[in-house]
């Protein structure tokens, strides 16, 4: 009996070669939209103590009830793959004492995430994200910057489609008295919900807003809203991030229902989707949160961030992936001289592909054509090598790898 072939797990994927171009062409643009505007790479562990996002995301959120991949290790501790990066990033911001660094300390990533979430086209168990953080600022400013460079990286990604929705959620004293009235509300009218909705109505009636059942739409379109339950500095806080959206003529509409599965959120709550891309339309989000560095242990410190999808933005955008690195040098030839002469124009800088299947020499003249080489060195074991010019096919005698290396560099810098 054959041995049985293995899958990658459910919900996971493999980036292929022909895949990774485009990957990488967004990272290019994300690196270059995100550094131009002052924000630092930062890379936090896979796994993170559990207590992180219990205490960060919220512990009645569906990511915390349901979607995290929790184990213990060897000694005993309960870790989770992270789910999402704004609690690890806040984290290191208070473990690493970056309060004392001029503010606001700007930090982006691309990385992935756990979910156990229910597997489709757009949803996955492993995912990517970019995401950037503004940590240490309450001005409106960051707000509208935060959301004008997640703007500029979708464009210029040609992500189709798009649409911005804005919100506000106020403090969390604000929030606290409409999830009163809210809660008031849905016991009203629980015999109208779906049966899950009603199940969370005191542990998380907020979700009430997105649930897709007819009967709590229905509801649910003459439910309190927490825009209207604004305090003044809130709102006009939130006015000042609409001023300066204006200003950079970036387009939104208010969604005074706009809610997003995290707990920390307070105050500008956003959302990009793509009507490119179906049930799962959501490409990326955030939001302010002032309180979640406090919460992790850190002095008071307000903070903007956001996170969108690798995955949805590559399956909703254009591609334009980036050139291939062009080959220098292919080495026809399998013995010690070849070698060495690879190893020399590889020092030198030369990107460098070697025989390595054993092919005849016609069969290697034709992998250099596959590869677009544009020398194509035919090494004797003696040591003398003829370096062919793969357009002219024009052979230049040369005594050694230094010399033909030499004579490499001196074409590519003509
Ligand atoms: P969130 O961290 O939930 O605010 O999600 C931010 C963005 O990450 C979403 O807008 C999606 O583009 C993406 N995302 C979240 N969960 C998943 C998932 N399970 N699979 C693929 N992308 C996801």
């Amino acid at each position: 009996m054959a041995t049985p072939k293995l899958q990658a797990p459910r919900g996971t994927y493999d980036v292929l070669p022909e895949q990774a171009a485009s990957r990488l062409a967004l990272e290019a643009v994300a690196r270059r939209v995100l550094e131009g505007a002052g924000y630092e790479r930062i890379e936090t562990p896979v796994f993170e103590a559990t207590e992180l996002f219990s205490r960060g995301v919220g512990a009645s959120t569906d990511i915390v009830q349901k979607e995290m991949y929790t184990f213990n290790d060897a000694g005993d501790r309960s870790l989770t793959l992270r789910p999402e990066g704004t609690a690890p990033i806040c984290r290191a911001y208070v473990e690493h004492g970056m309060h004392t660094r001029p503010q606001p300390v700007k930090l982006w990533y691309l990385s992935p995430f756990f979910r156990y979430e229910r597997a489709q086209a757009g949803r996955y168990r492993q995912f990517w994200q970019i995401g950037a953080e503004t940590i240490g600022s309450d001005d409106p400013a960051v707000d509208a910057e935060a959301i004008s460079l997640l703007w500029a990286i979708l464009s210029e990604l040609g992500v189709g489609g798009i649409e911005l929705r804005l919100g506000s959620l106020g403090t969390p004293e604000t929030r606290a008295g409409y999830r009163a009235e809210l809660t008031a509300y849905l016991h009203a009218h629980e015999d109208r919900l779906s049966e899950e909705v009603r199940a969370r109505i005191d542990l998380n009636p907020l979700r009430a807003f997105d649930a897709d059942h007819p009967g709590t739409r229905e509801v649910m379109t003459g439910a309190p809203i927490l825009m209207d339950a604004l305090a003044p500095e809130d709102l006009a806080h939130f006015e000042e991030v609409r001023a300066r959206l204006d200003a950079a003529e970036i387009a939104y509409r208010v969604d005074p229902t706009l809610v997003r599965g995290i707990d920390y959120y307070s105050r500008t709550l956003f959302e990009f989707t793509s009507d490119l891309l179906g049930a799962q339309s959501a490409v990326g989000g955030g939001g302010r949160y002032d309180a979640l560095v406090e919460q992790l242990g850190g002095p008071r410190t307000p903070a903007c961030g956001w996170a969108a999808g690798v995955e949805r933005i590559l399956l909703s955008a254009e591609h334009r992936p980036l050139p291939h690195a062009v080959c220098d040098l292919y080495v026809a030839g399998t013995g010690l001289a070849a070698f060495a002469l690879a190893a020399e124009a590889r020092r030198a800088g030369l990107n460098v592909q070697l025989e390595l299947a054993g092919r005849s020499a016609k069969g290697q003249r034709k992998q250099a054509a596959r590869l677009g080489a544009v020398h194509v060195a035919l090494v004797e074991e003696s040591g003398s090598i003829a370096l062919e010019d793969a357009e002219t096919g024009e052979q230049e005698p040369l005594a050694g790898a230094s010399a033909a290396v030499a004579h490499i560099l001196k074409g590519r810098h003509l």
